[in-house]
């Protein structure tokens, strides 16, 4: 089994913001996932190089090499998903020659099946979005998104006929219910393709940055139809066939809610045209807004991750913004909110359970914790068979939070376990018991490191160094069974989630 995962590739011409983490920490999650289910991940991340706007911000800079500027800019953010901890196999640059070759191909191929065509364009065109805009798609005259006044640009250039697939497109779409995530989002594409879908100028005359056209070396080649193929050039297409033929087509594009209708109009009908395999499903996820405010370069508000997380740990900032933003929907970032969650859900939840396990385990002289032919043990692994269920049905269906509310269910489950077996009373009395009790609650520790792991890597390894287990590596999958590791011998060490310093 195989899992292809991306996310954008994101803009440079800035620093990423909390928003970039956000969507490349739930790419992460789920590659994490299918590695500990035992799939073969390729997980890919990458940044978005040939676009006019990381041009208009080097000469902003003062960089007269933009090659120069851009290779800064790209270490800069190579660097920061270093120091997040995330996951990718690989990290694609739309400026790499690698990118060029794939390109070239694709163009080609598509050129070559008849499909694209020179012709006039007159349009609106959004330097923000980098796109040619539709009056209706307008707010007051202005780009929704950008707040610009689009430019009235004319010129000679060439088009991929991308009306030739919108009713295989629709039919897709039809057929492949979940293609296209959240659901929420299918009709509003699906109107999109209906109405508005026509063929797209994929080249321009007069820019200096970029691909140049293969059959027309005056042109360079549209942003989009560059970048889309990164999710190719960056597992081997045109440079790597047998690499590539082992993860293509893509089982999810992770991309912000602005640009999923490239992502399930254009991208597929290129695709389509290319006579490549479509991706199995692309994800969009929502946008949120910083204390109630939305994030704006005048404000100064953006929130830098790295930062972040050097307060409150990688794994903090991940478990709280899968856990605050329902994985598609909007939401909003308010450090309070994560403090609250901190001391409410990861302390004294998750926190002290961890704690009060070790604690109990370390006084009674139990060397081997194994499993007891008694009803409760059955019903222990009962309840995790039926709570792994739901942990693995959030990631099959994209809701992320569901996921999260299984673990939060598992301890609470153990919990109610220890409450009513009362172990530090059945420690003075009975310790054959109290051996079993705690054996049952150590397994449901290691459960709840199994299932925390794509969400809390750090905390999922420092629960098993508790546990005296090594850490999760590789195919995890017979890991998930009931007592499929052997607990020998525990340390309660310090607190996970140690209160929080008052800030200064
Ligand atoms: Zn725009």
């Amino acid at each position: 089994m195989k899992y292809y995962i991306t996310t954008p590739i994101y803009y440079i011409n800035d620093k990423p913001h909390i928003g970039h983490a956000y969507a490349t920490f739930v790419a992460d999650t789920f590659a994490r996932y299918h590695r500990l289910k035992g799939a073969d991940v390729f997980f890919l991340t990458g940044t978005d190089e040939n676009s006019t706007k990381n041009v208009e911000a080097a000469r902003e800079k003062g960089y007269s090499d933009i090659q120069h500027y851009l290779d800064m800019q790209s270490a800069e953010w190579q660097t920061a998903w270093k120091e997040l901890g995330i996951t990718n196999n690989d990290f694609i640059r739309t400026t790499e020659e690698r990118h060029k070759q794939g390109v070239e191909q694709f163009f080609r191929l598509v050129h070559e099946k008849g499909d694209i065509y020179k012709g006039t364009y007159q349009g609106l065109y959004c330097t923000g979005c980098e796109a040619f805009l539709r009056e209706s798609d307008l707010a007051d005259g202005l780009c929704p998104f950008h707040k610009k006044k689009p430019e009235l640009i004319e010129e000679q250039n060439y088009f991929f006929r991308a009306s030739k697939y919108r009713a295989a497109l629709l039919e897709h779409i039809e057929k492949n219910s979940d293609f296209i995530q959240p659901v929420s989002r299918r009709n509003e594409i699906v109107n999109y393709i209906k109405d508005h879908f026509e063929d797209i100028s994929i080249s321009r005359e007069k820019i200096e940055w970029g691909i140049r056209l293969p059959i027309d070396d005056s042109q360079v080649i549209y942003v989009w139809f560059d970048a889309l193929i990164n999710y190719l050039t960056g597992i081997g297409y045109g440079w790597d066939e047998k690499l590539f033929a082992r993860y293509w087509p893509a089982d999810l594009h992770i991309v912000g809610k602005d640009i999923i209708k490239f992502h399930c109009a254009l991208w597929p009908a290129m695709l389509l045209s290319a006579g490549l395999q479509l991706p199995r499903r692309v994800f969009a996820h929502g946008f949120f807004t910083i204390e109630g405010q939305k994030v704006s370069k005048s404000l100064g508000n953006a929130i830098d991750p790295v930062q972040l997380c050097a307060i409150y740990g990688i794994d903090v900032v991940r478990y709280f913004l899968l856990r605050e933003i329902p994985l598609g929907g909007d939401g909003d970032f308010s450090e309070l909110r994560l403090q609250d969650r901190y001391e409410s859900e990861l302390a004294k939840g998750l926190g002290n359970f961890t704690s009060r396990v070790l604690t109990l385990a370390e006084k009674c002289e139990a060397t081997v914790f194994e499993a007891a032919a008694i009803p409760a043990e059955q019903e222990a692994a009962r309840a995790v068979a039926d709570l792994r269920y739901a942990w693995e049905n959030g990631f099959e269906q994209c809701v992320l939070h569901e996921s999260l509310a299984a673990i939060h269910d598992l301890i609470a489950w153990a919990d109610r376990y220890i409450d009513k077996t009362k172990p530090w009373a059945l420690l003075k009395e009975d310790n054959k018991t109290a051996v079993q009790t705690l054996s049952i609650l150590l397994e449901l520790l290691r459960q709840a490191s199994l299932f925390l792991y794509p969400f809390m890597p750090h905390t999922a390894a420092a629960i098993r160094e508790r546990l005296g287990l090594s850490g999760i590596a590789g195919d995890g999958v017979a890991w998930l069974q009931w007592r499929a590791e052997r607990i020998h011998s525990v340390s309660k060490k310090e607190n996970l989630f140690p209160p929080l310093a008052p800030k200064p």
